[in-house]
């Protein structure tokens, strides 16, 4: 498949619709492509090669030279800029990059002559270049790092292709509406983010850029603004609900969706948002699809709490017999960068093995119930770390937990917990707490107090990490 380059194709076919705004300044995609030819003669100077990394927070002029880098049919290699100085040269080094442009406001004192920050690269001289034509199915967009939490980082292989599924089956789950405008400040070097800068170039879509995630200023803009719809993952959904609670105001009339994805939510927080009346729409969807492909339609939201629904259009799903999510989609990679056998080794008869347990209900939504890795078997029983936290969470000083499981000459395993308390715990009140709202063998044999979880730069614990420290 190829197509015209969409930021061409938007430019020819609605050139005056607004492409993205920032709140103060706003483009539309006639002057977008301008900039962005700008950009890509700016670029073209710099470095002839085809890739370039960005370290890149959710600005306009981040949205700028992104486009410019695809428009020059160049490879966007996307960094995450919480990452430490080792994991970042890491990864520069994995993806080979020679320039690597650099937000001002996240320039280091370390780097070298492989980086080059925004001012830089926009004092040189500016001709008008000619962008690439077309976008071809098979060619790679954009190489993105997986979070980390079950392990090393690897870089994800993003297509024009998958991009292009993962945006359209979007769409065919969520309606599409002319004056629909997508708040974006998930980091666009997530997915997350990322895809909808994508959605914006192939619906034609205006993007609202949000830099950094605040709640009252965000809340200012779903009240004030024409936002439709807006990702959140789980701890930015419970902030902006917690807010909104006291502040007693409603988002504007036309916002219709909270698009939630990348981790398990729980119950309380759904049914909050349920009578506050915002419309969430769970989700389901890895760094290796492109973002979702299975999601919850708002008409089943409240029938289904809990579930992330069923697979998008072009998405097929089945568990395996030991509940792993099996997929097949077009928006699926084509493989890990420098990793040539990890793919196929995911694969099972054509089916991608995600990783992740799950179960379907008797209408076929989907319920996440864990990670296999993080799973441990108890006396036959499987155990998911994630529901024994979320019990504990309630548990007054507790500020994290994590459960992992420690091998054990009886039970095969049992769960341990790791605990960030101001204060000494008291291990017999909190398995007393346990007992209360768990099956007994979920409860924690041991809780060791640490003063905080490793997490990785997304912010998810990595318990394969606290699971070594026991062994
Ligand atoms: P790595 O692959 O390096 O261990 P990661 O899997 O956390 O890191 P991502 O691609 O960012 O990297 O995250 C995808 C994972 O996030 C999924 O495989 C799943 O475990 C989890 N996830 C995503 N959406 C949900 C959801 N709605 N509910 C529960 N878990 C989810
Ligand atoms: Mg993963």
């Amino acid at each position: 498949m190829e197509t015209q380059n969409w930021l061409l194709k938007q430019a020819a076919t609605q050139p005056e619709k607004v492409a993205v705004t920032d709140g103060a300044r706003s483009l539309t995609f006639r002057q977008l492509a301008d900039v962005v030819r700008r950009i890509v003669s700016r670029l073209d100077q710099l470095y002839p090669g085809p890739r370039v990394g960005m370290l890149a927070t959710n600005s306009l002029t981040s949205y700028e030279i992104a486009l410019a880098i695809l428009s020059s049919g160049r490879t966007i290699v996307w960094l995450n800029w919480r990452l430490a100085d080792e994991e970042l040269h890491r990864q520069i080094a994995d993806s080979d990059l020679h320039l690597c442009l650099v937000a001002d406001t996240l320039w280091r004192p370390t780097m070298d002559e492989r980086f080059t920050n925004y001012t830089a690269l926009l004092k040189l001289p500016a001709g008008s270049s000619k962008l690439t034509p077309t976008f071809n199915a098979d060619q790679v967009a954009s190489i993105m790092y997986t979070s980390g939490t079950t392990g090393a980082p690897k870089g994800v292989l993003q297509t024009f292709g998958n991009h292009f599924y993962s945006a359209t089956s979007s769409a065919l789950n969520l309606g599409l509406n002319s004056d629909d405008e997508w708040l974006c400040v998930a980091p666009i070097f997530h997915i997350s983010g990322f895809s909808i800068i994508m959605r914006g170039l192939i619906y034609g879509m205006t993007v609202r850029l949000v830099d950094k995630f605040r709640v009252a200023p965000i809340e200012e803009i779903l009240v004030n603004e024409p936002v439709t719809i807006m990702s959140v993952v789980p701890f930015m959904l419970k902030k902006l609900i917690a807010h909104l609670a006291q502040t007693h105001r409603s988002y504007n009339p036309n916002f219709r969706c909270m698009l939630l994805g990348g981790g398990t939510i729980d119950r309380p927080t759904l049914l909050k948002c349920q009578q506050l009346q915002i419309p969430v729409v769970q989700c389901y969807g890895m760094t290796e699809t492109c973002s979702q492909i299975v999601a919850l339609r708002a008409e089943n939201a409240l029938t289904k709490l809990g579930s992330v629904g069923q697979p998008l259009f072009t998405t097929q799903l089945k568990l395996s017999s030991s509940g792993e999510v099996l997929l097949k989609t077009p928006a699926l990679t084509p493989g890990y960068l420098n990793l040539p056998q990890k793919l196929p080794a995911k694969m099972v008869e054509g089916w991608y093995r995600t990783g992740d347990i799950g179960h379907l209900d008797k209408d076929g939504f989907l319920y996440i119930d864990g990670r296999r890795d993080d799973m441990l078997i108890s006396g036959g029983e499987n155990i998911f770390p994630e529901e024994v936290e979320q019990v504990y969470q309630r548990y007054p000083g507790i500020d994290a937990i994590a459960v992992v499981g420690k091998a054990d000459p009886e039970w095969g395993q049992v769960p341990v917990a790791f605990v960030v308390s101001q204060h000494e715990v008291d291990p017999a009140q909190l398995t007393r707490f346990g007992y209360q709202h768990l099956a007994h063998y979920k409860v924690p044999r041991k809780y060791i107090r640490i003063p905080a979880l490793p997490t990785n730069a997304s912010g998810k614990v990595q318990r394969f990490l606290l699971r070594q420290q026991l062994s």
